[in-house]
């Protein structure tokens, strides 16, 4: 069976390296010139660290993941307000969870399939066309290619749910707010110890400064924001949202010019009622987004991805069984992490004082006890969903 995939980050690749050690043939299409490098941090949990370990990936992943030793939170003054550290960090984590930068696993899962599937960087798919047997698509070079199934793992803004499901105004459910993160010159920050990350919550915005291992570091920022407001250049809507922001936010913006790549873009969902149309089907963000505020998007997408590698190879003669399977398997899951959204949106980034200080006070009583970390760890983001 021939695998067409649009997108080769956590979904695609994933899915790609199933379909492989499964026996079927996975063709991606990927719109940059190569795997993106850099990113920002996440945690990979519950059902992206099942896959993971059935997909045999685990100890690759183990080796070029983080250590997070401190979580320092700064007031709105500059100065510190409590730190999170020792058993009561490990805690809040969690022992069946991975700190790391997105790039390092798309590297990770690069190099295992790389030899085992076909690769067309630097292009995207345009057009797609269902035919009796098969489905056919055309790149924005013109090369043709025929698959038996084609799957949009191509983000947010997928252009596959663009194409087979419909404009993105019917699938995003904007949450209010903006996120952007980007890798720091490690020598302006010599401050940062290995481990640390500084953070500063306000009413409505929020920084951080991680230190993210190999001696990176990665600048965040998120706030809230309006879908219509808009300011052409990264570097201008930040420094509007950050206007006044004391600590260290000057010395973070001012690394924005010096960043290779930089991500940013709306906190949003995608809510998306069927995930196949015929040959089609989407995965990971582009189908079933549940936002940096839910903090499984990746563990869905990888868990995602193995579910539907192995729905395939055993249903091959019934494609759109598979689907179904696929579809009833980790609907529940993606629901389940797009309420936590929901529901923590206001604690994530608080929209009063109120908020802000329960937020703070939850945390500040999690750094105090392990065993209240672990039930923050829970509430907070992780599911307890194992694949
Ligand atoms: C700041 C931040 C923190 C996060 N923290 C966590 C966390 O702690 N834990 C967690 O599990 N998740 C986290 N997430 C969510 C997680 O990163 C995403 O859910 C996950 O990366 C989605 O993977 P994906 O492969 O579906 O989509 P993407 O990562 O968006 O990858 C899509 C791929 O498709 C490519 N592409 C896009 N358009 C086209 C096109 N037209 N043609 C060809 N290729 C195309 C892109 O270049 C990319 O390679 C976080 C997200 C953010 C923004």
């Amino acid at each position: 069976m021939r695998v067409l995939i649009s997108g080769a980050g956590i979904a695609g690749l994933s899915l790609a390296l199933r379909l492989a050690q499964r026996g079927l043939t996975p063709i991606l299409v990927e719109r940059s010139p190569t795997v993106r490098a850099g990113g920002y941090m996440l945690a990979l949990v519950d059902p992206g660290y099942d896959a993971a370990e059935r997909m045999g990936v685990i100890e690759d992943l183990r080796k070029v993941r983080y250590a997070p030793q401190r979580l320092v939170y700064i007031k709105p003054d500059g100065t510190e307000d409590f730190r999170l550290e020792g058993r009561a960090l490990a805690s809040l984590a969690g022992d069946r969870q991975l700190s790391l930068m997105r790039g390092d696993i798309e590297r990770v899962l690069y190099a295992k399939v790389r030899d085992s599937a076909e690769f067309h960087f630097d292009r995207s798919i345009t057009a797609i066309e269902a035919r009796s047997a098969s489905v056919a698509a055309t790149l924005n070079d013109g090369t043709a290619l025929e698959a038996d199934i084609v799957v949009g793992a191509d983000g947010l803004h997928s252009r596959v749910r663009a194409l087979c499901f419909g404009s993105e105004d019917k699938f995003i459910r904007f949450l209010g707010a903006r996120v952007a993160a980007f890798v720091l010159n490690r020598d302006d920050f010599p401050d940062i110890g290995p481990g640390e990350t500084y953070s500063m919550t306000e009413v409505g915005r929020g920084s951080a400064i991680a230190s993210v291992g190999d001696g990176r570091l990665v600048a965040f920022f998120v706030y809230r924001a309006e879908l219509a407001h808009k300011f052409d250049h990264t570097d201008l809507e930040l420094r509007y949202a950050f206007r006044d922001a004391r600590w260290h936010v000057d010395r973070l913006l001012a690394g924005l010019s010096k960043a290779t790549s930089v991500y940013f873009d709306d906190v949003a969902q995608v809510v998306c009622p069927r995930w196949s149309s015929g040959r089609v089907v989407l995965l990971g963000d582009a189908g079933s987004a549940v936002s940096l505020i839910a903090g499984g998007g990746a563990s869905l997408a990888m868990g995602g991805a193995y579910i539907l590698a192995e729905a395939l190879a055993d249903m091959p003669g019934d494609i759109a069984g598979a689907l179904a399977n696929y579809e009833k398997r980790m609907r529940p899951l993606v629901d389940k992490g797009q309420k936590t959204a929901r529901r923590n949106a206001a604690l994530f980034l608080p929209n009063s004082r109120f908020h802000l200080a329960l937020r703070n006070a939850a945390l500040r009583l999690a750094s105090s006890s392990p065993r209240v970390a672990s039930i923050a760890g829970r509430l907070l983001s992780r599911g307890g969903d194992r694949l």
